[in-house]
């Protein structure tokens, strides 16, 4: 079993970017729309397991120290960051049940799905 990675050996990965719910899609013209964060640079969708849509901004924290990976303010730093733990932390646990980075990532799972009949009936 892979061996845990806990917060003090870890570089803040946490603080490297931004990961915002965004609506469930559910008609045909919702899942064109997740593309349209797709066109965005440095911007990735994921479904975790409880189905949520999850959009992910790599946009470091400007209280992240670049050398250390330190909070610059962490005696002040904001309830989103103290619940970050290692043991639910997706450094060691991929939580995604699907993951696109590019566009092209998206259409192709689009058309595998769309061969899905629950999928048609969107
Ligand atoms: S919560 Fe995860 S990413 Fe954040 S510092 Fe801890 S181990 Fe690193
Ligand atoms: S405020 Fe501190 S802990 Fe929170 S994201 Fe920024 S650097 Fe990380």
């Amino acid at each position: 079993m892979k061996k845990m990675i806990t917060c003090n050996e870890c570089k803040g990965d946490c603080c490297t970017g931004m990961a915002l719910e965004i609506p469930r899609p559910r008609t045909k013209e919702d899942y064109a729309d997740i593309r349209w964060y797709l066109f965005h640079e440095r911007t990735h969708v994921y479904i975790d397991r409880d189905g949520d849509w999850i959009a992910e901004m790599d946009l470091p924290c400007r209280h992240r120290d670049p050398d250390t990976g330190r909070c610059a303010v962490y005696a002040s730093r904001p309830p989103v960051c103290r619940k970050a733990r290692h043991a639910d932390c997706e450094r060691n646990f991929d939580d995604a049940r699907a993951r696109f980075k590019t566009v092209e990532e998206y259409d192709r799972w689009l058309r595998k799905r769309s061969r899905k009949p629950a999928f048609r009936k969107n």
